[in-house]
């Protein structure tokens, strides 16, 4: 998703000798120890666009590749968090800085009192999913309902190794939108369908992952998804997966003359190895193609009903985004699937399988932003697929920062630095008092703003600043390592962080330590100068190696690199290097090669110090 923070706006190996085999739309994995479970579904869904209601059937073919015998199952009931005294709904009144999409404003501008959208919502406005059976290879099951999560007491246990099916009835009602899912988005997109099914929560070498929905986000059970759609032959849908009848549905999905028969018609998708299925329907989408060279057909939803000129930005937005895919194709790694669709639906920019929801009604640059920021995000929510309950950073933090790169390139901006604004906001929250370590559980920030600048921006200057530490070129092979040996398979931060060492050679375990795991900060400042002689000083807790320039008094300069002791090594650089620093010295001085008339550390700006004005000496310079 892209987040807004007052001023600030974020875009927002184990080497484990692995082998990825594709075989008929399975992947398997070689890796020893590794394992993670399966579930393929099959659903069919017949939409009410009067009332929005759906029943729904689906059955889930789990297989449970842990070595743990399993007695329950969970499912993640995603649209009862849209009912009045949800958890949802809770939150959202307590919280002291509620997401304005979600609340309206009783008070006054200058003193505001928000008050829960969802807490207004009548019985046929808000969400609901009602599970009318269960069976597990066809025996009936028991379950309980807590709020947006279903305990299942399995009557047989299911044994490592073990498939099952399992079988279910349910009922659905799509609530007004009020975040990311939901009926009749402001700009009047009919059908915006995320979280919208029973959903199997992941279980993974942490046990289970059966996280209430309360306002973050995801993570799932990889699988095989056979789905159908049966809704007014009016609407055109957009979403995951492959069309499997394009020429009984037309729409743009064939050239043919296609002639519908009857009120309402099935769409048959399918989608292999995804970990979710989203669609939106809307009577007035319009639907794009555009291919990319050597790479996935990107298919355009769009209302036809904007103004001229914003649909001209989508027009304009479709070459754009294929540079876009090809720029991270390259920069990260081949994208897997043969289609990616850009759809105006949601509340802002959210990102899915094969497919991305956006409100439509944007300046060119916001809709070519949200898309590269919502389309990088393919690699690290929806392929890595970390979770992003725990692990929040490694999705929006590293999507804002590829990203904010893709932007650069893409539409000719040239900044030194493209990730500068993430800098900004990481200062800017290190100095408020409100940082929380990116540790914390991301519904469990205690306000919004630190939750947001924690993830997308921390998270982005986390891969930013780790170029700065072990050298661009490393940074670089390192993302696409991280890609290779981790895609579709949850990674974590160590996983980061040891794809970083084998690349580097060097010791790293410090910095993700110190940054992610406290609210330890970097602080050096130059104490003085005399002579040939340099002092530094170490202010903060937080160790780092030196980048810094000295200018001479005859005008010219020296660019040197101070390593880090506990890393062990230093990175490839061009600049003179010193002596160690060994990290709990906390003054360290060197001599330079002629009289120092000033010295700045970091000139680059690449090391996310707390307080800029101690860097340079004299502090005038
Ligand atoms: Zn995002």
């Amino acid at each position: 998703m892209k987040f807004k923070i007052g001023s600030i706006v974020c875009m927002c190996a184990v080497l484990f000798s692995s082998e990825i085999e594709a075989q008929s739309n399975t992947i398997t994995y070689k890796k020893d120890g590794f394992w993670q479970q399966q579930a393929d579904y099959s659903m069919s869904i017949d939409m009410d666009v009067e009332s929005y209601q759906f029943k729904g059937t689906q059955t889930i073919k789990y297989t449970n590749n842990s070595p743990d015998v399993l007695d329950r199952v969970y499912y993640h009931l995603y649209f009862n968090a849209f009912q009045p005294g949800s958890e949802m709904d809770a939150r959202l009144q307590s919280i002291q800085d509620p997401d304005g999409r979600m609340t309206t404003n009783i008070g006054t501008k200058e003193n505001p009192v928000f008050e829960s959208r969802i807490s207004k919502l009548t019985e046929d406005e808000m969400g609901y999913i009602k599970v009318k059976s269960l069976q597990q290879n066809g025996k009936s099951l028991s379950y309980e309902i807590e709020g947006t999560v279903m305990i299942v007491n399995l009557s047989s246990p299911i044994q490592p190794g073990e498939t099952v099916n399992f079988d279910m009835e349910f009922d659905g009602q799509v609530p007004v939108q009020i975040r990311r899912s939901g009926r009749n988005n402001k700009e009047g997109v009919s059908l915006s369908m995320t979280q919208w099914y029973p959903k199997l929560a992941e279980y993974d070498d942490e046990g289970w992952h059966a996280d209430p929905y309360i306002a973050r986000e995801f993570y799932g059970v990889w699988g095989n998804f056979d789905v159908k759609i049966t809704i007014d032959k009016d609407y055109i849908i957009g979403g995951t997966g492959y069309l499997q009848n394009a020429d009984e549905i037309g729409y743009g999905y064939t050239d043919a003359d296609v002639k519908h028969k009857g009120k309402k018609l099935t769409w048959h998708f399918k989608a292999p190895n995804v970990h979710d299925f989203t669609w939106a329907a809307d009577p007035d989408f319009i639907h794009d193609t555009m291919q990319v060279p050597n790479g996935p057909l990107l298919h355009f939803f769009y209302q036809n009903t904007m103004p001229e000129d914003k649909l001209d930005n989508w027009k304009k937005l479709q070459p754009k985004t294929a540079e876009l895919m090809q720029y991270f194709s390259k920069h990260i790694g081949d994208y897997p699937y043969e289609q990616y669709s850009v759809i105006q639906g949601g509340d802002g920019g959210m990102e899915y399988a094969m497919c991305t929801l956006i409100t439509g009604e944007r300046s060119y640059g916001s809709l070519v932003g949200v898309t590269a920021h919502e389309m990088a995000h393919t690699w690290f929510q929806f392929l890595l697929a970390t979770n992003e309950a725990k692990h929040e950073w490694m999705d929006e933090g590293f999507t804002s920062y590829i990203s904010a790169l893709a932007m650069n390139e893409v539409m000719d901006r040239n900044a030194d630095n493209p990730v500068s604004g993430s800098y900004r906001g990481y200062v800017y929250l290190a100095n408020s008092g409100v940082e929380q370590p990116l540790t914390t559980h991301a519904d469990r920030y205690s306000i919004n703003q630190a939750y947001g600048i924690s993830a997308y921006s921390k998270g982005a200057v986390f891969i930013a600043q780790l170029g700065y530490i072990i050298g661009d070129d490393n940074l670089k092979r390192t993302i696409k390592k991280y890609y290779d040996d981790f895609s579709f398979k949850h990674p974590k931060p160590m996983d980061v962080v040891r794809t970083a060492e084998r690349v580097s050679g060097l010791e790293l375990d410090w910095y993700l330590i110190d940054f992610a795991q406290t609210t330890n900060t970097i602080d050096y400042a130059v104490k003085g100068i005399e002579g040939n002689t340099v002092t530094l000083e170490r202010i903060g807790v937080m160790p780092m190696p030196i980048d810094l320039t000295v200018t001479y008094t005859d005008g010219s300069t020296e660019d040197y690199y101070i390593p880090l002791r506990m890393m062990r090594g230093q990175k490839p650089s061009s600049a003179t290097v010193k002596a160690d620093w060994a990290w709990a010295h906390q003054t360290y001085s060197f001599e330079a090669s002629k009289t120092v008339k000033s010295v700045q550390i970091d000139p680059k700006g690449m090391m996310a110090d707390i307080k800029k004005d101690n860097n340079t000496f004299p502090a005038s310079e």
